[in-house]
């Protein structure tokens, strides 16, 4: 079997060199074939990631998400069991009010400003929306406590649209890779919904999400275990020989995914 080789930088340089030829995508030094290739693997490793958060319906998608802000989904999930069981609807959960959803929330980071959250958002959804989840992002970012990356999620689990909810993870890979760098979150997005395939767009931030949280980690990427490291072009790069293309373990993405 043939001997990996761990790179020096005097070889990735040069191998930066020999590539800058090739036809880059729009904003991203990768080709329209690279990128096939990338999320081909990716979804061969796993075909069909999923989210963590437990939900009924979009309104306690919505709910659920929000309050997953710095909290882990698993506490979310522990919280929300409950609370869902007796407020499903944005009117049951303002005929609970405020100070039992604090009670039901409680366990959860930052629990007195979500749970105004919560309360603020049934009433927003009730008054000008009918009562139902709108299906727009420039809508649902008037909810209070709905923020881009939030309205990203939800369009994706709730209404099954193709979007970018740009985590730590996906802005760290984005931009080591080269893959669609930007300074701000927000161009990252904009850029991957631009370059990757479209068949692939649907799971496309999930797989990144994983990727970056169990192979291409902050500290340290984990280089020779990557099945794209022929590929990819990160000066940090370490290794450059694709690790075995096998489906894995089913590891699950959760809204909440700092970590
Ligand atoms: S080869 Fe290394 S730097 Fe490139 S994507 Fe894989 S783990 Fe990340």
């Amino acid at each position: 079997m043939a001997n990996p080789k761990i790179k020096s930088s005097a070889q990735i340089a040069k191998k930066s060199n020999a590539t800058a030829g090739r036809k880059p995508a729009a904003k991203s030094l990768y080709s329209k074939a690279d990128l096939e290739e990338i999320f081909r693997r990716f979804s061969i490793q796993r075909p069909e990631p999923k989210g963590e958060l437990e939900h009924v319906n979009p309104f306690t998608l919505v709910v659920a998400v929000a309050l997953s802000a710095q909290a882990t989904d698993a506490g979310v999930n522990k919280a929300t069991r409950a609370l869902f069981a007796v407020a499903d609807t944005p009117q049951k959960m303002l005929d609970l009010g405020e100070e039992r959803i604090r009670e039901y929330i409680k366990t959860i980071g930052l629990y007195r400003n979500k749970a105004k959250n919560v309360v603020a958002l049934s009433e927003k959804l009730i008054t000008d929306f009918g009562g139902e989840v709108p299906r727009t992002r420039e809508e649902l970012v008037t909810l209070p406590g709905v923020g881009r990356k939030t309205a990203n999620v939800v369009l994706s689990m709730a209404f099954g649209q193709a979007t970018m909810a740009v985590d730590t993870h996906i802005f760290r890979i984005a931009n080591r890779l080269l893959l669609a760098p930007g300074k701000t979150p927000d161009e990252v997005e904009q850029r991957l919904m631009k370059i990757v395939p479209d068949e692939y767009l649907y799971h496309a931030h999930h797989w990144l999400i994983l990727h970056g949280r169990y192979c291409c980690k902050a500290r340290k990427p984990e280089c020779e275990r990557c099945v794209i490291a022929d590929i990819c072009r990160s000066p940090e790069k370490t290794w450059d020989i694709p690790a075995p293309l096998v489906e894995l373990p089913a590891q699950i993405v959760g809204a909440n995914t700092s970590s």
